[in-house]
């Protein structure tokens, strides 16, 4: 899907996996009902004028995760699909939402050569200390394991590359009415990139701020990666305060591009076509 906003910008959503099931307990650990919810891999490609920016990179394939097993070893072509909207050597600005393997593992390729060899990649220090600190904690198993293995196969040699730009918090002002900006909570250095007039955006690549239409019900309902739930329970209140009033479009990570509207009780959601 392309989405053209009012100016020159265009936004194309890049969907890595469609259906990537889990326990809604497993998700949201205090959500009250049971059963099964899919969530879905998108990344997106910010087409301006003068810059070509890809917001997230996707799980990757064949990345080794054995302590992580959502993650361990897709299997979905998501490089490919990539290069078939733009070259990786054309991307010039990578902006990291924060450094969960399911964001960054795509910024290597599987040789562990940087992805994208020409692009500036916007990482926020908070995301590099707090991944930086898991892997010199040399973890032997379990979820940390696998967040030390996706610092030495995804950050790594991007870092050492010297592609790595890290944002201090505060907005990074990519031209053409494109912002990064922080949103912190479900990680301690997350960001968001906005289009559109700063308090009123046209569209807002949202990353991990929201996990599920379902938690438009509840904004406080934590997912089960919130690194700060009160913090990630106030950005995403903000954020739908934003888009509620600026009629824009949200474009969420790991759920469809939608609307969000105010309801009786809090927030609703309409999605668009995908
Ligand atoms: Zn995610």
């Amino acid at each position: 899907m392309t989405t053209h906003l009012r100016g020159p910008v265009t936004i194309e959503r890049i969907v890595e996996l469609d259906d990537w099931p889990f326990d809604v307990r497993e998700m949201f650990p205090a959500h009250p009902g049971a059963g099964r919810i899919s969530l879905a891999i998108a990344t997106h490609l910010v087409r301006t004028p003068d810059r070509t920016v890809l917001v997230d990179a996707g799980n990757g394939d064949g990345r080794h995760r054995p302590g992580l097993p959502a993650h361990h070893l897709l299997d979905a072509g998501y490089a490919a699909r990539l290069a078939e909207r733009v070259a990786p050597e054309e991307i010039d600005v990578v902006v990291c939402s924060h450094l969960h393997p399911d964001h960054c593992g795509g910024l290597t390729t599987g040789d562990g050569r940087p992805a994208f060899p020409r692009a500036r990649h916007l990482v926020a220090w908070a995301e590099l200390a707090w991944l930086g600190a898991v892997h010199r904690s040399a973890p032997r198993a379990g979820a940390a394991e696998g967040l030390a293995r996706t610092w030495c196969d995804s950050v790594a040699p991007v870092l050492d590359a010297g592609l790595v730009e890290p944002v201090d918090g505060d907005d990074v002002d990519l031209g053409h009415g494109v912002w990064v900006r922080t949103a912190p909570g479900h990680t301690p250095g997350h960001l968001v990139v906005e289009i559109g007039p700063p308090g009123a955006p046209e569209a807002v690549i949202s990353g991990d701020v929201l996990h599920h239409p379902l938690q438009f019900d509840d904004l406080a309902l934590a997912q089960a990666g919130d690194a700060d739930p009160a913090g990630a329970a106030r950005t995403r209140h903000d954020l739908c305060e934003r888009l509620a009033r600026s009629g824009g479009l949200l474009l969420p990570s790991h759920f469809g591009p939608g609307h969000v509207h105010r309801a009786s009780r809090g927030f609703g959601y309409r999605p668009v076509g995908c």
